[in-house]
């Protein structure tokens, strides 16, 4: 058999946590990886490095993917050095508050950051993903937006979106050979989830007993972004130690 092709994959929000693996698991692949932060380009170069001397390859971006044009124009810049087939919208934030309490900027800005950088990014890349007639497009989610969670109403809308999104994108594209699914992971040991959960707690949780690895959750991306999972789309796949 033929090596797998070198492709050129965005994964935002790529610096640390989930992000962070998924461009090594990729850029173990084989792929050129462009590691996207939001500010600050140490940790995405930091990675960089790493990713270069285990023989990959990659590249660091850093723009805010709520800012249209700062979005638009970083991704000219990327597109101009060649296309970008494989795209993981890993960015993402949450800002917890019960709903009674929760203030209109917390809403906007987490809607803003997992919805809105949805459209911002994927929306220039789909055109050029269409003309090289392969992609690969892949969005975190949350178990939040399929089970709920108190004090995440607007962390779970902007999740949920991006089901109902991905869904009717993958039918617009797929004669295309571009592919559009969601990846929902349950509680996964990163940054995001620290000191928020005591180990009776993660017990009661998940039925696994444990909270996942990133590296798990890799796995399961660098799946979809490869041939073998040409003919998976427009789904939202669960990776939560049967959480649900
Ligand atoms: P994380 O906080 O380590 O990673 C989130 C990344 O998004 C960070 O690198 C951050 O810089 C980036 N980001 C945030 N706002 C941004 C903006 N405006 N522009 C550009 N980049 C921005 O958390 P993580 O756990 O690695 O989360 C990765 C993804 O997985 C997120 O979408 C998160 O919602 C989702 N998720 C995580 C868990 C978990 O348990 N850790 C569970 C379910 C879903």
């Amino acid at each position: 058999t033929s090596p797998a092709p070198v492709r050129r994959a965005l994964v935002t929000g790529g610096s640390g946590g989930i992000g962070a693996a998924i461009c090594e698991r990729l850029a173990a692949d084989g792929h050129h990886v462009i590691v996207h932060a939001h500010r600050g380009l140490e940790r995405a170069q930091a990675l960089v490095a790493r990713i270069q001397a285990q023989g990959g390859r990659a590249e660091a971006i850093a723009f805010d993917v709520a800012d249209r044009a700062a979005t638009a124009a970083g991704l000219e810049a990327l597109l101009a050095a060649g296309p970008i087939q494989i795209l993981v919208n890993n960015a993402g934030i949450h800002d917890d508050a019960v709903f009674p309490g929760m203030s209109g900027a917390q809403w906007d800005r987490v809607v803003d950051v997992s919805l809105g950088g949805f459209f911002n990014v994927t929306q220039p890349l789909t055109l050029p993903m269409l003309r090289t007639r392969w992609g690969r497009i892949i969005s975190l989610s949350s178990v939040a937006a399929l089970a709920g969670n108190r004090g995440q109403v607007n962390y779970s809308a902007a999740k949920g979106a991006l089901h109902a999104a991905s869904k009717s994108l993958a039918q617009e594209v797929a004669s295309r050979g571009v592919t559009v699914n969601v990846v929902a992971p349950g509680l996964i040991a990163t940054g995001m989830i620290d000191g928020q959960f005591d180990a009776d707690t993660v017990k009661r949780l998940v039925p696994m007993q444990r909270v996942g690895q990133p590296r798990e959750v890799a796995d399961l991306v660098a799946f979809l972004a490869s041939d073998q999972a040409a003919y998976i789309s427009g789904q939202v796949i669960s990776i939560n130690g049967a959480m649900l």
